[in-house]
């Protein structure tokens, strides 16, 4: 039976650390706020933006938000970043994506002052990451390196093998398992022979973004499974991009879906947020 690696008690001791921090840093006169701009009212985007709010309140930072129409222009948005990239009470700019199709995503990350870019996507930030340098992180890779360690995973030296490439999940965190001296192997949608690739994996990271498509045959007896997939049915019930009950009895170490990644997103971006603040 695999060890559960448990998000939630995980996330919880990170907001309970960060916030000792931030009582410590307002001591010393130092205060954070992030400022996070949502465009529409996508359902799934409020509840992001109302969680984060939370959190922030949580460890005892300000946020302020702003609700702007869908027909917002990309000038007006780029306006506001511009005013938020000035204002020194504000450590933290995050733009909730994804963003109405009338507005370039590209532009508007670009736009984030790379002191202020607590999601980690900018340019400047990714190449930091690229060259080992110090940089805002991606908060769910961030989150997922948290979860690995603290749970005493060794990966230095091991076989890690992740699925998908996007520029959020997949990219940084080859990068961060690089950086922790893992053997990385990033698979995507033009792979061959991904059963067998995953098959030999040590730490087996699923983003493929494809409910339950990681079975039973792609996982090697004992590795770490960490599942970032995140899938909700007519019936509001989250799965994962692996197929839990197959994948369980031969992995040493699991995450669950959901209380595994997901939780572990948003505390990494209060992490950011703190690093703001000390920067
Ligand atoms: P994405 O759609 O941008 O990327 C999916 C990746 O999977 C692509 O790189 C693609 O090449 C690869 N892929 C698709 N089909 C494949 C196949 N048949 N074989 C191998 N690779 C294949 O998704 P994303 O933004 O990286 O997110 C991945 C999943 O993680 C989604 O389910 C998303 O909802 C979830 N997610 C969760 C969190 C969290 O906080 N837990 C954060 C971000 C994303």
């Amino acid at each position: 039976m695999a060890q559960i690696i448990d998000g939630k008690k995980i996330s919880a001791e990170i907001k309970e650390e960060l916030k000792e921090q931030v009582a410590q840093l307002k001591k010393d006169g130092i205060e954070g706020t992030l400022a996070v701009i949502q465009v529409g009212d996508d359902p799934a985007s409020s509840v992001y933006v109302r969680n984060k709010k939370k959190a922030c309140e949580y460890i005892g930072i300000g946020s302020k938000s702003y609700e702007l129409p869908e027909t917002t222009t990309q000038t007006e948005l780029l306006d506001l970043i511009a005013d938020l990239n000035q204002d020194d009470a504000v450590n933290g700019i995050l733009v909730q994506l994804p963003v109405p199709a009338h507005i370039d995503e590209k532009t508007i990350i670009n736009a984030i002052s790379p002191a202020k870019d607590v999601d980690g996507f900018h340019p400047e930030s990714v190449g930091a990451l690229t060259i080992g340098q110090k940089g805002f992180v991606s908060c769910t890779p961030a989150g997922i390196i948290e979860l690995l360690k603290r749970s005493n995973v060794e990966i230095d030296g091991k076989n890690c093998v992740i699925i998908g490439r996007s520029n959020i999940v997949g990219k940084p965190m080859a990068l961060l398992m690089l950086r922790e001296n893992a053997t990385v192997t990033i698979t995507h949608s033009h792979t061959q022979n991904l059963k067998e690739i995953c098959s030999r994996a040590d730490i087996l990271i699923a983003a493929v973004g494809k409910k339950e498509f990681i079975t039973g045959e792609y996982i090697k007896e004992n590795a770490v499974v960490i599942d970032v997939g995140i899938h909700r049915d007519e019936n509001n019930k989250l799965s994962g991009d692996v197929k839990y009950d197959e994948a369980e009895p031969k992995a040493s170490m699991i995450t669950p879906v959901p209380g595994g990644v997901g939780p572990m997103t948003i505390a990494m971006l209060m992490h950011n947020c703190v690093e703001a603040m000390i920067r």
